[in-house]
């Protein structure tokens, strides 16, 4: 390979040019010329989708390059109707440079001002795609993700276990066994669920004021939960948006003994003012987040003092630098980031990358522990989480690679599996 420094360049060849051309000419000329030696030159060439359901529905993307490189990403939850606003984003990235991260996304993020860009499924499918230019990008230029995005603050990742489909349920064999199988695994920290639409207690239907019932039956599973946990384990609980403010207030000043890490949406993040007002009534830390997208989402939530600790989701906020602004965003307010995370293993690694160069990084969630099987056979390393900890690959890109045989097993019936598109 030819080794050209800035000086030599210029004066070989282009200082002639420069009176001729102007500055803006020569700087684009010396970057065409050295280019080839100093920063791989990549176009993108086309970009395909799988969708699987494992806890919720999810979509994979491919972008695929002139060079043989292909990225990958994930998106969640609101990934309904991806596929195509995915194929239409395609149209503006096919052509384009891949590691122009930015520019590509701000390119499909401004054209769809009108379009919904602004959150929900849009901001959704755009994330896919982000994440799968950083795959790229890292792979061209021979580094981990992490090493991009400011480098590594911490060399692996705390992930907490959300209990999954388990119900706590107060002396019941299969909620103690889940409880051991989560120590066993080696977390340090768990959460659970307290929100129950069953709950014989519960009077209506469709409103979620909770009656002294419900709440004695949350108190109820906090405390066995709690209980069986040694202390050093750290324990999150999740109301999971449903609930008025009212019944947010009491569970929060009643949860206050537990010393939970966080007590989650106790009230829907909408309003900014009500849950602003539920953190204001407790010593209970409030977290909130995973349905919000972007900094403009996150913005009036830090403003108002409204959350202890946010907890975007990178598969779905707008990708791994929005969620890099967003956590930076929130350090100026010395508000910590626990992510939102119900992926595969690719999309857990690609969040781990900003959790691995973030300064104010809690602790990431994983939401498998149902799905063992098909977590464990989802990538080629195999399990990525070891003793409840991601250690940082260092491995170019993500660092994982979609073992396709065993991510097949959860397709979505009659969905393509990244096919090329006419
Ligand atoms: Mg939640």
């Amino acid at each position: 390979m030819i080794h050209m420094n800035r000086r030599s360049l210029l004066k070989s060849s282009f200082m002639p040019l420069a009176g001729a051309l102007g500055l803006p000419s020569l700087s684009h000329a010396v970057q065409e010329a050295s280019t080839p030696y100093r920063r791989p030159k990549l176009k993108i060439t086309e970009v395909r989708t799988a969708e699987v359901r494992v806890h919720g529905y999810q979509v994979h993307v491919r972008v695929y390059t002139d060079q043989g490189i292909v990225g990958q990403g994930e998106t969640t939850d609101a990934s309904q109707g991806n596929v195509p606003l995915i194929q239409s984003f395609a149209r503006m990235l096919v052509g384009q440079d891949p590691l122009n991260i930015e520019a590509a996304f701000e390119r499909i993020r401004t054209s769809g001002v009108f379009a919904g860009a602004q959150a929900g499924q849009y901001v959704t499918a755009l994330t896919g795609v982000e994440i799968a230019l950083w795959d790229i990008a890292g792979k061209a230029l021979g580094l981990p993700v992490y090493q991009l995005l400011g480098g590594k603050v911490r060399d692996r990742v705390r992930i907490y276990c959300d209990s999954g489909a388990r119900e706590m349920i107060p002396g019941n064999e299969a909620s103690k066994a889940r409880i051991r199988q989560i120590q066993e695994l080696g977390f340090t920290a768990a959460k659970i669920d307290i929100d129950d639409a069953t709950d014989p207690a519960r009077f209506d239907r469709v409103n979620w004021t909770a009656s002294n019932g419900e709440i004695d039956h949350m108190i109820a599973k906090i405390a066995f939960t709690r209980e069986l946990y040694p202390k050093n384990i750290d324990l999150a609980v999740d109301m999971h948006a449903r609930y008025d403010a009212t019944t947010g207030k009491r569970v929060a000043k009643e949860v206050e003994p537990f010393k939970l890490m966080w007590l989650e949406e106790p009230v829907p993040a909408e309003n900014i003012d009500a849950m602003r007002e539920v953190r204001a009534s407790t010593s209970t830390p409030i977290c909130c987040g995973e349905n919000i997208y972007m900094r403009w989402g996150f913005r009036e939530i830090l403003e108002k003092r409204a959350a202890d600790i946010i907890m975007p989701d990178f598969q779905k906020t707008g990708g791994l630098l929005e969620a890099r602004k967003i956590a930076d965003m929130a350090h100026t307010y010395y508000v910590p980031v626990a992510p939102h995370a119900v992926t595969s293993p690719v999309g857990m690694m690609a969040t781990a990358h900003v959790c691995a160069a973030i300064p104010n990084f809690l602790v990431q969630e994983w939401h498998w522990i149902d799905s063992l099987d098909l977590w464990r056979n989802w990538v080629k390393e195999g399990e990525i989480i070891q003793k409840g900890f991601i250690a940082m690959p260092e491995r170019p890109g993500i660092g994982v690679e979609m073992n396709d045989d065993g991510a097949r097993k959860a397709q979505v019936p009659g969905t393509p599996w990244f096919v090329k598109r006419a």
